[in-house]
């Protein structure tokens, strides 16, 4: 059972019952939630200046917090079962890499950009599936500093607090992460995906048409690979920007190549690399033309670009798996499915797909038996609709 928001309610009922056997039932404590995302298309873009089209899920980071007097921050959480505290002014970068540091973090994120801090009883809580590419530590930030906006009585900035909480993110927790999660999960609209441009840091809602649904399908594969892979891959293209920028001056990263220019330069680039710029140049066009596709209702089309990306991160950026590229095949076999891909950054984690909305049920159920069946892991698939970004619930 969820809200009208998409939240587990048997999650907030959990997430409470924890908060008043810890820190006690006295007063009673206010709930933050905010989602996790699934990137729809343009993966490996949003470093290269370029274009993404991610969407808010039901699944999401809950904190549930109480200010106290003092200038304690002390949390729970319920995944990790275990309580610890920090003393926010005692914050200082880095922090640490644990569950409180992305709660800490934020804390000194509002510090050092001098917004008020106070001392709070947390519980973390969420249902988002961590390390899975879904964005649980996005959502932890946001969900964290829509509780402490809510405290230091600060009106909410969806733009600003997705900044923040980068902020935390890369400077706190030492995670050198892009914008794209902490935006999906602070601006996004009910009904809407969201086109980012990560150079301007423009959004655009882009309306998810009713008859279709979003199936997100965790291979359960979590590889540790990813992390040395993402730089190759960075480092890659910016080796091409360098090369090309002395073709075309104006060129400033891989979004401002053309396919011709590309071509014009691709003798002195090393062959890896050129495949690599390859999938990023047109992969970055794929999210405005999803957006108009998913606007104007062609399925199809929309459906076909997500495959086209998938075969683009799996033979040309080379980023995908075995598992990866199973479940997709299998996702595609199925008629009610206009188009499936991989989503992240790579090697494991989730897949999406774009299924007809009344049959994503009977989808589901096809597809994870076919993938079980070939591969052992604790695979899942759940539909998703597009939800708001971080609320209050009161
Ligand atoms: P993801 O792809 O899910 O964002 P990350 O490695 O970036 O994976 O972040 C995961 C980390 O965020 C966890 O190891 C944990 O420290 C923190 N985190 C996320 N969700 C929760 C939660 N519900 N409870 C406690 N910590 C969480
Ligand atoms: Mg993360």
């Amino acid at each position: 059972m969820s809200d009208t928001t998409g939240i587990d309610l048997a999650l907030l009922e959990r997430a409470r019952a924890r908060f008043d056997e810890h820190f006690g039932a006295e007063t009673a404590p206010r709930v933050a939630v905010a989602p996790g995302r699934v990137n729809l298309i343009g993966e490996h873009t949003d470093y290269n200046d370029g274009f993404v089209l991610p969407m808010a899920i039901g699944r999401a980071a809950v904190v549930v917090f109480r200010p106290r007097d003092d200038r304690t921050l002390r949390g729970h959480s319920v995944a990790f079962d275990e309580t610890k505290s920090v003393e926010l002014d005692e914050l200082s970068a880095p922090g640490g890499d644990d569950w409180l540091s992305y709660v800490a973090g934020v804390a000194w994120a509002f510090e050092s950009e001098g917004l008020p801090t106070t001392g709070l009883d947390v519980v973390v809580d969420g249902d988002v599936p961590i390390g899975a590419g879904l964005s649980s530590s996005a959502a932890l930030e946001l969900a964290t500093a829509r509780a402490l906006a809510a405290v230091g009585g600060l009106d909410w900035d969806p733009v600003r607090m997705a900044k923040v909480g980068q902020k935390a993110e890369n400077q706190y927790v030492g995670m050198n992460c892009g914008i794209m999660d902490q935006f999906a999960s602070a601006v996004s609209e009910d009904g809407k995906a969201v086109l980012l441009d990560c150079r301007s840091l423009e959004t655009r809602p882009v309306p998810v048409p009713g008859g279709a649904a979003v199936v997100v399908m965790d291979t359960g594969a979590r590889r540790s690979l990813a992390g040395s892979a993402y730089n190759d891959r960075r480092a890659a293209c910016e080796r091409v920007v360098a090369h090309l920028t002395t073709l075309d001056p104006s060129v400033a990263a891989l979004r401002d190549v053309t396919p011709q220019l590309l071509e014009r330069g691709k003798d002195g680039l090393d062959p890896t690399d050129l495949k690599r710029a390859r999938h990023v140049v047109p992969e970055n066009t794929r999210p405005v033309k999803m957006a108009e596709a998913l606007k104007s209702g062609d399925l199809q089309a929309a459906g076909q670009l997500m495959n086209d990306s998938h075969y683009s991160l799996r033979d040309l950026y080379e980023v995908s798996c075995e598992e990866l590229d199973l479940i997709t095949e299998i996702a595609r076999e199925q008629p009610a499915c206009y188009g499936a891909r991989m989503t992240g950054a790579g090697f494991g984690g989730c897949a999406v797909a774009l299924v007809r909305a009344d049959r994503a049920e009977e989808f589901c159920d096809r597809v994870l038996p076919a993938y079980k069946a070939k591969i052992d892991l604790p695979a899942e698939l759940f539909p998703c609709r597009p939800v708001a970004g971080a609320r209050l619930l009161d």
